[in-house]
Formats: C-alpha cells, sequence, structure tokens
C-alpha cells in the first residue's frame, strides 16, 4: 500500500514538515515577542542544608506565562530557543532578573549570604557574550559575585576549550559553577579535579533511586567531591528517607518538592520570611 500511494505519501509528509517548520517559526517568534512583553518569569526552589535545612539560597527555573496557554515550563520552550541564539536573550534576561531579585532579597537576608543559582545553556556558554551578561548582571544588581551560581551541564563544561577557558574567566570574577544533573553525562570522578567548578548537583534519578548500589555510588561522588573541595547538592529530594540517607552520607545541600516547590518571588517572601512585609511561615501567609 505504502508503494502504491509512494506519490501521496510524499505530499502528506511534505504537508507534515511545511506544518512543523510553521508552527516551529510561530513559537519562535511568540517567545521573541514574550521577551519584549514582559511574559517570562522566574519561579524560585529553595536549597537547604542537609545538616540543619536551613535555607542557604535558591535556583531560579523559567516560566512563560504566554497568553490563552498558561503557565509554560521550560521543557517546552528551551529546547527550540537552544537552536537560535533566542536561548541567549532568555539567558541574558534570566539573569538580570535572578540577581535583580537576590538584591531585593538580601536587604531581609540578616546576613545569611543566600545563593542565587541560574541555569545557563550551552549555547550561551558556547558565546562570548555569556562573559558580558554575567558581568552586566552583577553590576547592574550589586550581589556580590560569590553569591551567582552557574548552573551547567557536564557535556557544556568537558567538551570544549573556549567554553572551558571562558569558565575559568567567570570563576576568575568570583562567580560560583555548578555541574547539574550530576552522573547522567560521563565525566569520571577523577575529571572533576580539573574543573573549574565549585559544586555538583546530583541528578535526581540517582537521589530517587533504590537500587542496590546507587546509595553506595551517591556516597562515593560526595565523598570524591568532598576530596577535591566541592560542595554537593542532591535534587529532586521527594522523600523523608532520601533527607535522611543524604544526611548519613554527609550531602551538603538538597532541593525537591519534600522541602519546597518552585514558586513564584511573591510566594518566597511570604514563606521565607524575605519581603518587606515578610511573615515567617507559609501557614502565617494564608490568605484569610
Ligand atoms: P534543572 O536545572 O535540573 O532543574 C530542576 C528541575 O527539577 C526543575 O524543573 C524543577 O521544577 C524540578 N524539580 C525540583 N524538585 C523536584 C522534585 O522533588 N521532583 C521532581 N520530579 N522534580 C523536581 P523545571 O523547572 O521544569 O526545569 C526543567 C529544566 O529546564 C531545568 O532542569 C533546566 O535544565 C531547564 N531550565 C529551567 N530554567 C532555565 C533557564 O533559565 N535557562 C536554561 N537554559 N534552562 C533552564
Ligand atoms: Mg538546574
Ligand atoms: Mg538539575
Ligand atoms: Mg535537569
Amino acid at each position: 500500500r505504502a508503494k502504491t500511494s509512494g506519490r501521496g505519501t510524499a505530499e502528506v509528509f511534505d504537508e507534515q514538515l511545511r506544518r512543523e517548520l510553521a508552527e516551529r517559526a510561530d513559537l519562535e517568534a511568540a517567545i521573541a515577542h514574550g521577551l519584549v512583553a514582559g511574559e517570562f518569569l522566574l519561579h524560585y526552589q529553595p536549597v537547604v542544608s542537609v545538616a540543619t535545612k536551613e535555607l542557604r539560597g535558591f535556583e531560579a527555573l523559567l516560566r512563560w506565562d504566554r497568553p490563552g496557554h498558561g503557565l509554560v515550563p521550560p521543557a517546552a520552550f528551551i529546547p527550540l530557543a537552544e537552536q537560535s541564539n533566542l536561548i541567549c536573550e532568555l539567558g541574558r534576561w534570566a539573569l538580570g532578573e535572578a540577581t535583580r531579585q537576590l538584591a531585593a532579597w538580601s536587604a531581609a537576608d540578616a546576613g545569611r549570604g543566600l545563593t542565587m543559582a541560574v541555569n545557563v545553556s550551552g549555547r550561551h556558554l558556547g558565546s562570548p557574550r555569556i562573559l558580558d551578561d554575567v558581568a552586566d548582571a552583577l553590576a547592574g544588581s550589586g550581589v556580590d559575585p560569590s553569591c551567582l551560581v552557574l548552573e551547567l551541564t557536564e557535556t557544556m563544561i568537558v567538551d570544549d576549550v573556549a567554553c572551558t577557558d571562558r569558565l575559568r574567566a567567570l570563576r576568575g570574577s568570583g562567580v560560583r559553577i555548578a555541574i547539574d544533573d550530576f552522573g547522567t553525562g560521563y565525566t569520571s570522578i577523577g575529571q572533576l579535579q580539573n574543573l573549574p567548578v565549585d559544586t555538583l548537583k546530583i541528578d535526581r534519578s540517582f537521589v530517587a533511586s533504590e537500587a542496590p548500589g546507587h546509595q553506595e555510588l551517591v556516597r562515593l561522588i560526595v565523598s570524591a567531591a568532598h576530596t577535591f573541595n566541592l560542595a554537593v547538592v542532591a535534587e529532586g529530594v521527594e522523600e523523608d528517607a532520601q533527607l535522611a540517607a543524604l544526611r548519613t552520607l554527609q550531602c551538603d545541600a538538597a532541593q525537591g518538592f519534600l522541602i519546597a516547590r518552585p514558586m513564584s518571588a511573591a510566594a518566597v517572601e511570604a514563606s521565607c520570611g524575605l519581603g518587606a512585609r515578610a511573615m515567617s511561615s507559609p501557614e502565617a501567609a494564608a490568605p484569610a
């Protein structure tokens, strides 16, 4: 059937390809417009000390309040944005917004030196403009460079000499570097010694796994990281038992739904005691 209708099939594919290209172009235009129109926002997920549960800082996570579509998660637009320089525009915006927010919270932070982690795309790190974008965010907000953490994945850090040099330059300016989703790529523990990084974020798949051996793997990662003076953050902690295990393994910090979901700046101010009208507990902040 496919053979006899070969010509029709080609037309169907043509039509489908044409439609997909048009959809991509529409989405790209909508992202570019959304940036100008102020449709992007950041949610913030608290990062806490494993030992004391004290707040250490936040990870900024991009959201798109696209008219008619609700709050769009990054998985629905970052991959497309990464195919063009749009991802650098989004990255520049996120760096500016996250540091501006941290500066505002630092006033209410009582000297805790809270950190703000921002995800950086490989394409943005691959471009020299990342250096200006980070410098502009720091200068514009006045935050202490050591409070800004740039999250990158393993492949971006290891693959390319120009990127590694850029990371060294960024780190030279005082900014911290974290490897996101650690364990899902191909970095060997030995390489950690030579990479310009400060923190490992252990991927959620290892934190959640009950597979025999995974706990040992996490123990190994933590002890290697500590040997090389790296801090370890566990991602995606959803259960008390996971947090207890991380404490035994001497993991430094954790984030995950168990502790708090990513939330709006207003919700952070209400629940973390950071706003001008800050309240001390989420209960106290609930609407009357
Ligand atoms: P990521 O940097 O690894 O961020 C962690 C993701 O895990 C977030 O998803 C967060 O909401 C989710 N998460 C946190 N705790 C838990 C948990 O306990 N359980 C589960 N199941 N999930 C948890 P989100 O916000 O959808 O972001 C997905 C990815 O999109 C991020 O992964 C990051 O790679 C990317 N991304 C987000 N914001 C930005 C950005 O501003 N720039 C760039 N380039 N990428 C971003
Ligand atoms: Mg991240
Ligand atoms: Mg991650
Ligand atoms: Mg991830």
